[in-house]
């Protein structure tokens, strides 16, 4: 599970993920969300490897290591 958040006062927002500062402060709270978002889904949406085939795929997480094809035959 990851955590966006954004945390700053005034024209300085720093996006955060799970507590860490990512990416450079912006000058608003909702644009410091964006950033930290995007990021984020960049984070849960890795080019990873198959395990089984070794071809690139985006994977979701940590526990999706195999691609559509080898994933469906378990
Ligand atoms: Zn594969």
């Amino acid at each position: 599970m990851i955590r966006v958040d954004a945390r700053g006062s005034g024209s300085s927002w720093q996006p955060m993920i799970n507590g860490k500062p990512v990416d450079t402060p912006r000058c608003s709270y909702d644009q410091a969300m964006v950033v930290a978002e995007r990021l984020a889904l960049a984070e849960r949406t890795k080019p990873r490897n198959c395990m089984a085939c070794g071809k690139s795929f985006l994977s979701t997480g940590p526990g999706h290591r195999l691609c559509n094809i080898h994933r469906s035959e378990g």
